[in-house]
């Protein structure tokens, strides 16, 4: 390991990059570093050669991250164009590279009559679907998912396959630090006609139900019902967090520039210029509104990453 930081990269590493331009919710205060590697080999050698004590993490397209307002310490990693990779291996194999964004592959999948159409809605990238074992309408990554390539804290590039990543309700498990970079998924092969029809009716029906052109994270609690022991979303005891929101009276509730919106009361909405800790605030107040008035702890499905403002 290099006693000098930052290493010598071949792709591009800034000091001071304002993570609001970057994020979803576009709120967040100066990552110390963003580092945009030109390749795996690029990110191995820079993680082998970065000194353990200083902190990395890493971004998709933070579309389920809260980033504070006093931003994030050390190194923001974010994979470009290096990354982002379709390549279909077979009639219903694909491999992408961890960058590319949900709704290209679902899209691109489709085109050679493979399903991943719930991707399609999804805003995110493919690593980011991974970590968060992404969802919706009853698929998940886990569904269609075979291994990943990653690469560790320590710059070690090693597969993981299905055992190994311990997919959970909106969660994974990879070695801490760790970085995805590719991803092999699998998915019925139907024609394509169908899966273009069916990717229209899962828009149809966002746009009919969520605030889809407003600035949001998607969900901001996750279901109370979460996963029942069949491993799917519990049907019986089906308690969505929008419904225990809308109860306490919290559809429409505001801190700032945050508001939670008055078409999904589970989406929290950035109106203009809402601070990170608007947000944040906001979902304090609404966990602490609707434990009140059902009794029911709502969690947090957005990641809140970074450090607070301080005075
Ligand atoms: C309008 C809207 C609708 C949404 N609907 C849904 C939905 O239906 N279902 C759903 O599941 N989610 C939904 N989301 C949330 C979000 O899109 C997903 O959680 C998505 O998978 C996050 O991907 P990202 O690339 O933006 O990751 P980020 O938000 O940038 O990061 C999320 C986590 O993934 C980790 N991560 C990102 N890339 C990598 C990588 N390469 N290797 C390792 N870890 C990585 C980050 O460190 C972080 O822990 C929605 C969001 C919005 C804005």
């Amino acid at each position: 390991m290099t006693e000098k930081f930052p290493p010598t990269v071949r792709g591009t590493i800034v000091a001071n990059r304002l993570m609001s331009d970057l994020s979803w919710l576009k709120v967040g205060g100066m990552a110390d570093y963003l580092y945009q590697p030109a390749d795996k080999d690029d990110l191995s050698n820079f993680l082998s050669n970065t000194p353990k004590n200083i902190p990395v993490f890493i971004i998709g397209v933070c579309s389920n991250l809260i980033v504070r307002d006093g931003g994030i310490r050390g190194v923001v990693i974010k994979l470009g164009r290096g990354f982002n990779n379709i390549d279909i291996l077979d009639n219903n194999k694909i491999s992408v590279g961890a960058a590319a964004l949900d709704s290209h592959v679902a899209r691109k999948a489709a085109d050679v009559g493979i399903d991943l159409t719930f991707l399609r809605t999804i805003p995110g990238t493919i690593g980011g679907a991974v970590k968060m074992n992404a969802g919706c309408y009853g698929s998940y990554i886990e569904d269609v998912f075979e291994s990943a390539s990653v690469v560790t804290r320590e710059g070690k590039l090693i597969t993981l396959n299905k055992e190994d990543m311990h997919f959970d309700y909106r969660s994974s498990e990879i070695p801490k630090g760790s970085i995805i970079t590719n991803v092999i998924l699998k998915g019925n092969h139907k024609t394509s006609v169908e899966l273009k029809n069916k990717m229209q009716s899962a828009l149809d029906k966002r746009s009919e139900s969520q605030p889809i052109d407003a600035r949001s994270c998607g969900s901001t609690f996750r279901n109370p019902s979460g996963f029942s022991s069949t491993g799917k979303i519990d049907d019986v005891h089906d308690l969505k967090a929008w419904k225990v929101i809308d109860n306490a009276g919290m559809s429409g509730a505001s801190i700032g520039g945050a508001k939670m919106s008055n078409k999904h009361s589970n989406f929290m909405i950035n109106i203009g210029d809402a601070t990170a800790a608007d947000l944040e605030n906001l979902g304090k107040e609404v966990i602490k509104k609707v434990y009140a008035d059902s009794g029911i702890k709502l969690e947090w499905e957005i990641m809140r990453v970074g450090e607070p403002l301080t005075e």
